[in-house]
């Protein structure tokens, strides 16, 4: 089976595809030439995830499946939950500060910790979640998956992407997810969860 991940993000499609491997084949929007940047406009991660899903479905004409993940820090109110993206856009227009673009990974982490310093004794616990929206044979179907842990006060590791290097999972206490070895990361992470719900729907129909 041959599905798209309707996504332009470069470190979500290499899990996906050893999450998904022996399973399916993940096809990238960039494989067939598509580079378009689609907005996310939706107020929750199933609204924005669907919002993806139709967006590349339309570009390309074939089912895809797409995910959106949100950050919830529990000392921030939950806070930059569906808004992990542009978080530092956000803080930085509240403050009238000049305003970094979405997806700026560095940004965003600088933005998390400063927020985070302004709350000093509160427990730093956070959890990712991710919704993955397929779209297959015109119906929508939606998997999802968390990770609980806490935010460390400064970065560590390489590994990952976005939030990983500041983001500490209970599963594996001593380091950050960014030091995890990718193979560990996807076998715990919010989009690993997600995305073997949806594998194992569709081997279940088949
Ligand atoms: P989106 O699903 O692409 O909208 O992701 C929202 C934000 O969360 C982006 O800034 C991502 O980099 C970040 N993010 C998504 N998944 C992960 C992850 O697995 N680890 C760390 N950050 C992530």
């Amino acid at each position: 089976m041959k599905l798209v991940f309707a996504t332009g993000n470069k470190g979500k499609l290499r899990e996906a595809r050893e999450i998904l491997e022996g399973i399916m084949e993940v096809v990238s929007p960039a494989d067939m030439g598509i580079y378009e940047d689609v907005p996310e406009t939706g107020t929750t991660l199933e609204e924005n995830s669907l919002q993806k899903a139709q967006a590349y479905k339309a570009l390309c004409g074939l089912d895809c499946f797409a995910d959106d993940t949100g950050l919830e820090v529990d000392a921030l109110g939950g806070a930059p939950g569906v808004h992990a993206a542009r978080y530092a856009t956000d803080i930085a227009r509240r403050d009238g500060l000049p305003e970094p673009p979405d997806h700026d990974f560095a940004a965003n982490i600088d933005a998390l910790l400063s927020e985070l310093s302004k709350h000093p004794g509160e427990p730093r616990t956070a959890r990712f979640r991710s919704v993955v929206t397929l779209l297959l044979d015109g119906e929508i179907h939606c998997f999802e998956g968390t990770l609980e842990g806490r935010i460390a006060d400064r970065r560590s590791g390489s590994g990952g992407f976005g939030y990983d290097p500041v983001f500490i999972a209970d599963d594996y206490p001593q380091c950050s997810v960014a030091e995890l070895p990718e193979d560990t990361k996807n076998a715990i992470s919010h989009r690993g969860k997600a995305l073997r719900a949806m594998a194992r729907w569709l081997q279940e129909r088949e």
